[in-house]
Parts: structure tokens; C-alpha cells; sequence
């Protein structure tokens, strides 16, 4: 059960609220975002929730029975709309496109992905300065230095950040300098990591795990959320299955299913969800017929030579015919 409160309840109002809850042996949790304060109400005893949401300082009750609560759209009806500031808005018809490398890799690099982007109207940027690679001796990212070095181009051309943290020791750095936090599939359970980025003000791109269920994504956006970040994004990037002929098996159906389960924005990894070059722009095209709000997508000037995941990097032409097509896909679904 959700029970949204006055920001302004008085103690009084608000002790009373949990000594009913306690009556019926509900365990309460107490919820503070950067929007609203809730209470968050489990227990098994079926009774009318009127009896609590009619007392002083309630503003809405609502009940949830799925495990998964704030971020159910049994609660909020209405798409969250995430928005990046400077006219940039994410969900509720504004579709997102985010491209870029797999990897940070150079000045140059940036540089010319930068234009690439603004030549197309791509407003944000992605790519990782820090990489989880499955092996050790594989290019691990930039760092630090990297982020700062690409902060500084983009802002100039007016371009968002989005990139991977892989660390809660890492947040506080990073912070100054990106517009999007990316949580990888291999953190989608990192709850401490979920836990810390619920306590910063940014949003988060929370990628569903390599063998994650659509519940247990749901459930980690929980975390975030209930520790105080309501700027949350899910992101479907494919999962483990048995077929060997690609990378990842994206779960376009997963988009549709989180479309109505949800009220957060959802983004499509086609690069990452199919692995293969050749089949990126289909499946991009795929998941936004699905629902997908938005799609992340890899690129570079040389795919053939980037550090990481080149095999399913598009070139810039590749990328430009792709943007295109994905508008294009959008409005037509918009219309359907
Ligand atoms: C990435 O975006 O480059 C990445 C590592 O993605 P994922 O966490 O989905 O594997
Ligand atoms: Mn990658």
C-alpha cells in the first residue's frame, strides 16, 4: 500500500497514520524523494483503506500488491516524464536518443562524435569511462580524467552525458560532470550501488540484468526510488538465453510488458540486445514499435577499431540513416 502525505504533515497527524497501520499490522516505511513523502504499507490484512485515507495530513492512498510499488503504474497512472533541462524531456511522447561509443577513448574521438551527434540533433551523448569487461586485460575506461576531458566538450556543444558507474565510491566524482547515472547489467542487483543513487538528485538509466527477470528489474528500480530518486529510467539490453547465433537475445517483448507495468520511461539497447551490427537498426526499429521511449545506441567514426564492442558499433552513416528511420518509426507509432 502506498500512502502519499502533506509535505506538511504535522506530527500529530502523522503518528496517527502509523498507529492505525500498526493496528492492523502493517509494517510501515517511511519514503522522502526530491517530489513527495510517502509511507509504504505491507501487510496481509485486507481492510477498507478509506479508514486511513481520510485522516488528516493523507493526500493519497493506494493500494499495490505487487512487490514492487512506486514504481507500478497501478499507482501513478500517468507516464514519468524525466527531464534533462535545456528543453530536453525523456517518456510522455518525447522520444530519447542517446549514441555514442562503447567507450571513451580519446580527445579526438569525443570530438568528432560531438559533431557527429549535433549534426544529426542528438542531444545526448553516451559512452563509458568506466567499462565492466569480462576480462581483466581488456581496456577498462579513462577514469576520472576521461569524464572530465568529455564533460567539457560536450557541455560546450550543448550536449547531455549519460555513463556507466560502477561503484558507490565513484558517484560523488562523477557527479559534477554527468546528466544521466547508467547502472550496467551487471549492477542491476548491486543494491548498495541502487541505494546510493537513490540518495542523488540525477536520473538513472538502470539496465535490466544479463539473466534478470522483468520483476527483478522492477524491484532494483525500486530500491532507487525508495531511497529518494524518482528520475528513473529502465533499460532493456537483452538477456542470456541458449541461442549461440548472436550476442544477447533482446527481449522486445520485455518493452511492452514494462510499458504497462510501469510508469517510468523505457529505453531500448538494440546494440547491446543483439550484439551484431547488421541487425542493430531492425531491432532498433523493433523495440520502438514495442513502447520503447527512447533508444541507446553505440557508435563511432571507425567501428573497426574502437576498444570496445566494435562488432556491434554503427558508423556514423550507419548511425545517421538509423536516427532517421527512428523518428520516423516514433511518430508513426504516436499516430498508430
Ligand atoms: C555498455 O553500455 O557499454 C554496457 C557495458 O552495457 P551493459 O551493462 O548492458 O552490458
Ligand atoms: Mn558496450
Amino acid at each position: 500500500m502506498i500512502i502519499q502525505l502533506d509535505k506538511n504533515i504535522q506530527t500529530v497527524e502523522l503518528e496517527k497514520v502509523e498507529k492505525k497501520l500498526a493496528e492492523i499490522n502493517y509494517k510501515a516505511t517511511s519514503v522522502k524523494t526530491q517530489y513527495a513523502d510517502y509511507l509504504i504499507a505491507v501487510g496481509k490484512k485486507e481492510f477498507d483503506i478509506r479508514a486511513i485515507g481520510t485522516l488528516p495530513g493523507v493526500k493519497d492512498i493506494h493500494r499495490v500488491s505487487d512487490a514492487y510499488k512506486l514504481v507500478s503504474k497501478k499507482w501513478r497512472v500517468e507516464d514519468t516524464m524525466i527531464d534533462l533541462g535545456d528543453g530536453l524531456q525523456i517518456g510522455t511522447g518525447n522520444f530519447a536518443i542517446m549514441a555514442g561509443p562503447c567507450s571513451i577513448e580519446s580527445e579526438e574521438q569525443v570530438e568528432k562524435t560531438i559533431n557527429h551527434l549535433a549534426a544529426q540533433g542528438v542531444k545526448i551523448m553516451r559512452g563509458g569511462v568506466y567499462k565492466p569487461r569480462s576480462s581483466p586485460y581488456s581496456f577498462r575506461g579513462l577514469g576520472i580524467d576521461g569524464l572530465k576531458m568529455w564533460h567539457e566538450r560536450a557541455s560546450a556543444a550543448g550536449i547531455k552525458i549519460i555513463t556507466e558507474v560502477m561503484m558507490v565510491e565513484q558517484i560523488e566524482d562523477m557527479l559534477p560532470y554527468i546528466d544521466v547515472f547508467q547502472v550496467g547489467a551487471r549492477n542491476s542487483q548491486n543494491f548498495n550501488l541502487l541505494d546510493a543513487l537513490g540518495k542523488v538528485d540525477k536520473p538513472v538509466l538502470l539496465k535490466r540484468g544479463i539473466s534478470g527477470t522483468i520483476d527483478e528489474l522492477l524491484q532494483a528500480a525500486e530500491y532507487i526510488f525508495s531511497n529518494g530518486n524518482e528520475r528513473i529510467m529502465l533499460c532493456e539490453r537483452g538477456i542470456r538465453s541458449y541461442e549461440k547465433a548472436y550476442r544477447n537475445t533482446m527481449d522486445v517483448n520485455a518493452i511492452a510488458i514494462l510499458k504497462e507495468k510501469t510508469h517510468l520511461p523505457v529505453i531500448a539497447d538494440p546494440s547491446h540486445g543483439i550484439g551484431v551490427r547488421k541487425y542493430v537498426d531492425k531491432i532498433a526499429l523493433a523495440s520502438i514499435m514495442a513502447g520503447a521511449d527512447g533508444v541507446i545506441m553505440e557508435v563511432h567514426e571507425t567501428p573497426e577499431k574502437a576498444f570496445s564492442d566494435g562488432q556491434q558499433t554503427l558508423s556514423f552513416p550507419q548511425a545517421d540513416r538509423l536516427y532517421k528511420r527512428m523518428r520516423q518509426t516514433f511518430d508513426l507509432r504516436e499516430n498508430f
